[in-house]
């Protein structure tokens, strides 16, 4: 129990509502009340002093680390000289042109513009209105359905809740509750056959979406979106040849794909973005997280040639577009945005992420990958999971009831390092800062062994 004679501790119960936690227990002091006081490389420090090993970059947003002098004096510079102007009707501010120019040279190939916001929720509401602003300007006001996956998450409103595929963000809000499908996803570790291989299992995926396609009606499907790897569905990369398959079925039906990188962009996988990874060729890209490193607020859309001359040409008609935000292109953190991505060059944090990520897999596997209850070590860049199972032989996974996953997560927050349980299934997630070194790897997959030795015992 918490010492309700600590002020904080008493005002945090009493009148901060949490994000994604749950409420009674809270105030039962059940949670872990961990109040942040300070931040350094990829250690956080607490209101005890505990020192903690952040190897989920916060939520796998702080690219760069914590402490980036650099960041916070461009946040305090243009804070002084110019805190605030809006970018509607055409106006603007330096440092989100300076940004946009520089995201343009960093995306895709046929990428051309961003729209921005703060949040990677309002990110995806705004491709959602892009999509059908675009089929309405061609003519196609059926064309309007959005193809998602289960386990996908693209955020927590109305539309971008639905959009995501978790049955925890639904309950208890009535979602989905939006023109969204929800198709396979491509998780090959929880294939139903195991003789499987990943090659007809992606052919599996593509199939299926191809299916719900024919039955919808592709006149009435408008777009796809996806994350390169599924990230709080369970850090699952996608089985060989999937994005490829996948990508052959939206060209058949003219369906715009939507590639969501808020987690995979800015270097996570050990590419700028994750298309690069897996050779995606985006009609409309999601930015967040990594674009700032999470030193303020700031989320884009980012449009390709194809769509952007649609939109353009549809403008005489339609008017200016009826799609805003207050902070759209805020010039405090777009000014965190350009320090941001200057800084992940001049540390060559992209490379780090695929040398230190790939090492990081490497020594978990030799800690606990023959431990009997580990299942899967998987993970792309600086992205690792370990999922746990009852029984390695015939993939049985345990009874939710006994909360496997969590508890490792909080064995290991015991020894001081701080991975997440992932919320469907016992999964333990890894999205450390790219800055990470081999030596703090080497202390992450060390705490992990004693975590799960310690939860095993339990079991
Ligand atoms: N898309 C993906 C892939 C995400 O991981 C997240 C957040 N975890 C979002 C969208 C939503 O971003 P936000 O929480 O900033 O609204």
């Amino acid at each position: 129990m918490t010492d309700r004679s600590n002020e904080l501790d008493a005002w945090d119960r009493d009148h901060f509502f949490h994000p994604s936690t749950h409420m009674a227990g809270h105030a039962r002091g059940e949670t872990p009340n961990r109040i942040v006081t300070g931040a350094e490389g990829v250690y956080i420090v607490d209101r005890e002093g505990r020192r903690s090993l952040d190897a989920f970059g916060g939520l796998y947003c702080v690219n760069v680390g914590y402490g980036r002098t650099e960041i916070a004096d461009a946040i305090a510079a243009q804070a002084h000289s110019l805190a605030y102007y809006h970018a509607y009707a055409g106006h603007g501010s330096e440092p989100s042109i300076r940004l946009s120019k520089m995201i343009i040279d960093r995306a895709p190939a046929g990428m051309s513009r961003v729209y921005y916001g703060l949040s990677g929720s309002d990110a995806n509401e705004t491709n959602i209105k892009l999509i059908w602003y675009y089929n309405n300007v061609l003519g196609r006001p059926e064309k309007k359905k959005i193809i998602s996956r289960h386990r996908g998450y693209h955020g927590s409103g109305v539309m971008t809740g639905s959009l995501t595929g978790l049955p925890g963000f639904h309950r208890a809000f009535d979602l989905p509750r939006a023109p969204v499908l929800h198709t396979m996803a491509p998780y090959y570790f929880r294939r139903d056959d195991l003789s499987m291989s990943e090659e007809a299992f992606s052919d599996l995926c593509a199939a299926s979406l191809e299916k719900t396609i024919l039955e919808e009606g592709p006149e009435t499907v408008a777009a796809f979106i996806g994350e390169p790897v599924l990230g709080t569905g369970g850090i699952v990369p996608p089985p060989a040849g999937y994005w490829d398959k996948i990508q052959a079925v939206l060209a058949r039906y003219d369906i715009l794909l939507v590639v969501d990188e808020v987690i995979t962009g800015f270097g996570r996988l050990g590419t700028m973005f994750g298309s690069e990874f897996y050779g995606l060729r985006p009609d409309l890209m999601t930015i967040a997280k990594g674009l700032t490193s999470a030193y303020a607020p700031l989320s884009g859309v980012v449009v390709s040639d194809k769509v952007w001359k649609v939109l353009e040409d549809g403008s005489d008609a339609m008017g200016p577009i009826g799609h805003g935000w207050t902070y759209s292109a805020h010039p405090i953190c777009t000014a965190a945005g350009i320090a941001n991505l200057d800084l992940i060059d001049r540390m060559g944090l992209v490379e780090n992420a695929a040398d230190v990520g790939a090492y990081l897999r490497r020594a978990l596997t030799a800690a606990v990958g023959d431990h009997p209850i580990v299942g899967d070590i998987r993970g792309e860049g600086m992205l690792a999971a370990v999922e746990f199972v009852a029984d390695r032989e015939t993939r049985r996974f345990f009874d939710p009831a006994l909360k496997v996953g969590p508890r490792i997560a909080a064995a290991l927050a015991a020894r001081g390092v701080l991975g997440r349980g992932m919320p469907e299934g016992d999964i333990l997630g890894f999205a450390p800062p790219l800055c990470l070194t081999r030596e703090e790897a080497d202390i992450v997959a060390a705490a992990t062994k004693g975590a799960v030795e310690t939860v095993a015992a339990e079991l």
